[in-house]
């Protein structure tokens, strides 16, 4: 009889289908209506509706198949009853016919930490940029991103009817990433993608420094490294902090995956340790190539002002 497929790969194949179900639980809050916006910190930190359902709605899916393994999401929510309609129990069957990495196939539920975004890009969400949104659902061992899923319930959204609507992307460490075309930036350009709804002076500084031949503002963090891997933009650079270990833990493993990378203004890498803070505080610098000639002209006034 064929061995049952490393636990990594069980939770990716299921991930992918939790995220589908994510996907289609934000298209539905949105078509119904009624987003229950919840101001968290203040008017530029949302949680709507669909925050809260899909956050319960992966929590609880993954945390039935896979009960040892620790799930952080991002919103606080009370400890209810799930209810049924909720739970998504299928999973992703191309997924598990990949051979898992050696280095993974030991590994054991208690030893995985997964951070869920259930909907990152909320600003966007709420004011209709329906395809900044993306669902985050990032696995993580011994500290490091190795493995996400990134849906993206409104791709292809203005592409008129007949296109297909929503889009999941998935990767592993040492396997690659799969669900988009990996395209290269415009060699010799520097195109240099950032926050629309939380910039600031020293975020805007920054990025001056940088002198890029253009800019592109757009919100979520799983939206700019989608920008980055499919070559809309060389750089995403965000000197602040604000985003968080939810945020970064899917997009970085699928950047990692195909040979980009990301850390924070200093040149860091992120931790993602079930003990770690959850705030980068650090800001972000990820390229999918030439790393290191964004993080060599990344002034020293600006490391100064973010302490990791
Ligand atoms: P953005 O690029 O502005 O869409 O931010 C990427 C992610 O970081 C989103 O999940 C934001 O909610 C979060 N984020 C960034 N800056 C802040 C901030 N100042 N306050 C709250 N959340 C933030
Ligand atoms: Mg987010
Ligand atoms: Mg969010």
């Amino acid at each position: 009889t064929m061995a049952s497929p490393a636990l990594l790969m069980r939770v990716v194949a299921s991930a992918y289908s939790v995220a589908e179900k994510a996907a289609t639980i934000v298209r539905n809050v949105m078509s119904a209506g009624d987003l229950g916006i919840v101001e968290k910190t203040g008017a530029n930190d949302l949680q709507t509706k669909a925050d809260r359902l899909v956050q319960m709605s992966i929590c609880a899916s993954l945390a039935r198949k896979f009960p040892k393994v620790t799930i952080i999401g991002e919103e606080e929510l009370p400890n209810d009853e799930v209810t049924e309609e909720l739970i998504e129990d299928g999973h992703c069957e191309e997924i598990l016919k990949k051979t898992c990495p050696a280095q993974y196939t030991g590994i054991k539920e208690e030893e995985l930490v997964i951070w869920v975004d259930p909907l990152d890009g909320t600003k966007e969400y709420t004011e209709g940029l329906l395809d900044h949104v993306t669902v985050l659902i990032g696995i993580a061992y011994g500290g490091k991103a190795i493995a996400g899923v990134i849906n993206q319930p409104y791709y292809n959204y203005e592409a008129g009817a007949g296109a297909v609507l929503g889009r999941t992307i998935w990767g592993v460490l040492g396997i690659g990433a799969f669900g988009f075309q990996l395209t290269e930036a415009p060699a010799g350009k520097h195109i240099i993608v950032t926050t629309r709804s939380h910039s600031s002076t020293l975020v805007n500084d920054c990025i001056s420094a940088l002198n890029p031949d253009s800019v592109i503002r757009v919100g979520g963090a799983g939206n700019k490294i989608i920008q980055l891997i499919e070559g809309k933009a060389s750089a995403y650079v965000f000197a602040s902090p604000g985003c968080k270990k939810w945020d970064t833990c899917a997009p970085e493993a699928i950047l990692h995956a195909v040979g980009g990378k990301i850390t924070d203004i200093h040149g860091n890498s992120f931790q993602y340790n079930k003990e770690v803070k959850h705030m980068n505080s650090a800001g972000v610098l990820a390229t999918l190539r030439n790393y290191d000639y964004y993080a060599s002209r990344i002034p020293n006034t600006v490391k100064q002002s973010l302490v990791p």
